[in-house]
């Protein structure tokens, strides 16, 4: 009895996600794939048009873009397969057919984890992966606002769309989220597409059911139209309590389609799930089946990068980072690639002679070092190109880091040479020799600036001298202004404190 009640209204979820492939051309002609196409019908032929006569070429690179992804994601590979076509009318769909699999995906049974809804960063939960076939895109229609016209768009029709299928393994709008945004990031690290929302090249459909009182699945709505990973992970809650509600007065839940209003935060219907459809599939007789053998996979098992959860693991492992940082040299992977060159600069320190070579048990330190001003200043100037043309080279970062590291220089000197490397490419020492920016650490020359200090300020004196800590900080303050910011604050800190006698 306890373990049924338990069980009452569990939330089942599962996820159905299309991606538009980055591909050169179309999936069955040679018209070129573009989304930020702005003409309508620029790009089409006769092929993507169904004009009577034509015939379909598959797209290898597509093929492979799916097979690359299905790797990524453990899934087993079909050795032979073959296209289908599934048929139903509708204005976006030239052919009145849509060629796609069916009885045969591409890839199937994989697993992708993600962070488990709790508090533990290594525990995972795991996303089993139901199927990912390949098939054709839909063109785009326009209504007229009054209604009395539909323009349409064939620039997307036959681009070639990538389907994943899984397992209602997901428990909460988080689940959804963090699944939508891992999937996302790994089909950019492996170029198989941009897989952005807001552009519509990846499209999140959420099934969603709660569990019945004993344990079995309920009746499953569907949410489409989500434009963005926050408003999946935000109609899943929202579907959760609502349907709970439902269910708690006694009404069913009702098999049907919902969208998600952005004001009114809230799944609202769309239209209720007609009879099942009868897409009367059957094999593509225009194009052949496809075969490959298992050196044909291993060879496309070759271009697989480092994922993005391995490149998580290996920061970690290899830099000491906290987990923040690592997230956002993983998201980001420009700029943790240029942190990591960063980073082997400040290994292989033989370049830099000039400066004391720090030793092995200080590298976290200077790791954490080069990934704060990676994160925060790099950050500010780079461009919108990226940072490939970049006037800093990751030496003289590098450099630049040492110095900080050193206490040649202060951390807001840093930043105006930094400003100064960006803009004019010089070197680091170059710079701070220029324009003085160097850090005073010699105690000989902070002594005079500390009795200056002393001998103006005799209330704060006291005040510390009768244990005021404020007070200290208020004097550093004072020698700082009195040496023109050059004074490194420790050591002035220690020379006050060594005249005051403490
Ligand atoms: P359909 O026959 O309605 O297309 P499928 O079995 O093909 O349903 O599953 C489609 C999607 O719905 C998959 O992502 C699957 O995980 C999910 N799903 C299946 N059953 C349920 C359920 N009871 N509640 C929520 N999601 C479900
Ligand atoms: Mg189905």
């Amino acid at each position: 009895m306890a373990s049924k009640l338990y069980m009452k209204y569990q939330p089942v979820i599962g996820l159905e996600i299309h991606t538009a492939l980055k591909t050169q051309t179309k999936m069955f002609c040679d018209s070129l794939n573009d989304p930020d196409e702005k003409r309508p019908n620029w790009n089409i032929c006769p092929v993507c048009l169904a004009h009577p006569g034509t015939l379909p070429v598959i797209n290898e690179e597509a093929v492979k873009k799916v097979i690359l992804t299905g790797l990524a994601l453990n899934c087993s590979i079909a050795h032979d397969t073959f296209f289908e076509r599934k048929n139903y009318f509708y204005p976006d769909l030239p052919k009145g057919y849509q060629i796609s699999q069916y009885q045969k995906p591409l890839c199937q049974n994989g697993v992708l984890e993600i962070p488990n809804n709790n508090q533990n960063p290594d525990s995972k939960k795991i996303i089993r992966i139901t199927r990912i076939h390949l098939e054709e895109d839909a063109g785009r229609l326009q209504h007229d606002p009054l209604g009395d016209f539909s323009l349409v768009d064939y620039n997307r029709a036959g681009v070639p769309l990538m389907e994943l299928v899984t397992e209602p393994d997901f428990t909460s709008g988080q689940d959804v989220r963090a699944f939508a945004e891992e999937y996302q990031l790994i089909l950019k690290y492996i170029g198989a597409s941009d897989a952005d929302m807001e552009k519509g090249l990846m499209r999140v459909e959420v099934n969603i059911s709660l569990t019945n009182a004993d344990g079995s699945y309920g009746t499953k709505v569907e949410i489409k139209n989500l434009n963005s990973i926050a408003a999946a992970a935000a109609s899943v809650d929202y579907e959760i309590t609502r349907q709970k509600e439902l269910l708690e007065s006694g009404t069913p839940v009702v098999a049907e389609t919902r969208g998600w209003d952005e004001n009114k935060k809230a799944t609202v219907s769309q239209r209720s799930k007609e009879e099942a459809h009868d897409y009367r599939y059957f094999p593509e007789p225009d194009l052949p089946p496809l075969h490959f053998e298992s050196s044909h996979i291993g060879l496309i098992k070759q271009k697989l990068p480092e994922l993005p959860q391995a490149r998580r693991d290996r920061f970690k492992e290899q830099y000491s980072l906290p987990e923040a940082d690592i997230e956002i040299f993983t998201a980001d992977k420009v700029l943790g690639n240029y942190f990591e060159h960063v980073s082997s600069e400040l290994l292989s320190f033989e370049k830099l002679t000039h400066l004391e070579r720090p030793g092995a048990e200080h590298h976290e330190r200077l790791f954490k070092l080069a990934s704060n001003y990676v994160i925060t200043e790099l950050q500010k100037h780079r461009t919108a190109s990226g940072l490939e043309d970049t006037r800093v080279t990751p030496e003289s970062f590098a450099d630049l880091v040492v110095r900080v590291f050193h206490k040649q220089i202060s951390s807001s000197g840093a930043q105006a040479v930094l400003e100064d490397m960006f803009k004019t490419g010089a070197s680091p020492e170059h710079i701070i020799k220029e324009k003085d920016l160097g850090q005073v650490s010699d105690s000989g020359q902070l002594d005079s600036v500390v009795d200056a200090v002393i001998s103006a300020n005799p209330k704060p004196v006291e005040d510390y001298k009768k244990g005021k800590e404020a007070s200290l900080k208020f004097l550093i303050g004072m020698a700082m202004r009195e040496s023109k910011g050059k004074g490194n604050p420790q050591v002035l800190e220690e020379i006050i404190k060594r005249k005051l006698g403490s």
